[in-house]
């Protein structure tokens, strides 16, 4: 596909207040203008214009950019920077100003793929399994190897018969080719809760890899995942990774006019409004430090996990400190610029040295944050042991549950 360049008014909605200066992290890491959310809109705008050149200097700073969407929360002027960003990144890769690693390409091309791409991550699955995970993204976790978690959903649903909300469920690409424990606790937490699951068999990738990266191929994930749930007679549509929700939420909404618009809802924030399952936990020193996504409350712009729901983990918790600043994954950032993530996880992670409790647990409800949380303690940042989990592990019943309130 052949990307456009957006008109030169596309950027005209900038005031230049410097209100989003404070919470950029490319900003706050190098005090440089030109690497803050304003200075990369006026760089675009003046490029657009025709009055700056278009070299590697002004491509070093659009490559810098974490998509983490913090300014647009700032932002009083509302100015849509996520879409500016996802669209120029795009017309970077698609002109070739900007050339994505072999690697990045063919992870593109694999994750549109899903029942390759888990096969391939099989033995991802396999040294997980075993305890021996030998990356420091891959967090610890028992992931079924070869059960996927559309049959495991269908053999509990006969099982335990739930009678209240029915939802469909994006299962992900890499959420369920490496994490698919993850996936299988949402199932039993959706399910103890009365929550009725169907999982489409058609439903793919929801492209938010291909935005990430500005490889072309979004635009036919999403037109399958519309052919998938669009036509389902469901509640809402639910994901348990924010990013995935926050891409699949955009290619739903934009449907065909006159079509319902089917939900996409953070699966925490669905059990909030039920009010989940509370799990009763002994005495314990365990303290649960929680961190929110920039996807959840940047991109859903949800106002973060609701307490409810983290009172139901049965532990006690409080927020991490700079909860709604960026981790530094950034989708795919810590690995195409694996020193400025480090630097910015580094000052986030840092309380985790001094954190009470035993032991103490990192939650949050994004695979890839939680991959660059592990990494902390993986690379040397922190040297306390922690323990990272997704909020929903920490709900789960375990086998053998009984459903609450069924009519
Ligand atoms: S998306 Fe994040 S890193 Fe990029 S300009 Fe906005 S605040 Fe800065
Ligand atoms: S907060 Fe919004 S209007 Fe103000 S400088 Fe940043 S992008 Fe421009």
């Amino acid at each position: 596909m052949q990307a456009k360049a957006p008109s030169p008014d596309y950027f005209s909605n900038c005031t230049h207040c410097g209100f989003c200066l404070a919470v950029c992290p490319t900003y706050k890491l190098s005090g440089d203008e030109n690497n803050s959310p304003r200075g990369r809109l006026r760089i675009w705008s003046e490029e657009t214009a025709g009055r700056l050149a278009r070299d590697e200097w002004t491509d070093f700073y659009t490559d810098e950019c974490v998509g983490c969407l913090a300014c647009e929360t700032a932002c009083p002027a509302q100015v849509p920077y996520g879409e500016l960003f996802e669209r120029t990144r795009h017309e970077h890769v698609a002109s070739g100003r900007s050339h994505p690693p072999l690697a990045l390409r063919l992870a593109a091309a694999a994750v549109a793929r899903p029942a390759w791409f888990n096969l391939a991550m099989l033995p991802a699955r396999f040294l997980r399994k075993l305890g021996l995970p030998l990356h420091r993204f891959l967090f610890q976790g028992r992931p079924a190897l070869l059960q996927t978690t559309a049959s495991y959903a269908q053999k509990l649903m006969l099982r335990h018969r739930p009678t209240g909300p029915r939802v469909a469920f994006l299962t992900g690409c890499l959420m369920e080719a490496a994490f698919r424990e993850i996936n299988f606790a949402t199932v039993r937490v959706l399910i103890e809760n009365n929550v009725r699951v169907v999982i489409p068999a058609e439903q793919t990738c929801c492209g938010a890899f291909q935005e990430h990266t500005g490889i072309d191929g979004a635009a036919a994930l999403q037109q399958q995942n519309r052919s998938a749930f669009l036509s389902l007679d469901v509640d809402a549509v639910l994901s348990n990774s924010s990013g995935c929700g926050y891409a699949l939420g955009r290619s739903l909404a934009h449907a065909s006019p006159g079509r319902p618009v089917v939900p996409v809802r953070d699966v925490l924030s669905f059990l909030g409004a039920l009010g989940p399952v509370r799990r009763e936990r002994p005495e314990s020193g365990a303290r649960l430090y929680v961190d929110l996504p920039c996807h959840l409350v940047h991109g859903q712009k949800a106002p973060g996990i609701p307490e409810n729901v983290l009172d139901a983990t049965g532990y006690q918790w409080e927020l991490a400190p700079n909860a709604r600043d960026c981790c530094g994954s950034g989708g795919v950032y810590n690995i195409q610029k694996p020193e400025n993530a480090r630097a910015i996880l580094a000052g986030k992670s840092a309380f985790l040295n001094e954190a009470e409790g035993e032991p103490v647990i990192l939650g949050t409800s994004n695979h890839v944050c939680m991959m660059q949380w592990h990494s902390a303690g993986a690379a040397g940042l922190v040297r306390k042991a922690f323990e990272t989990k997704h909020i929903i592990q920490l709900l789960d019943p375990g086998e053998g549950f009984a459903v609450r309130n069924k009519a």
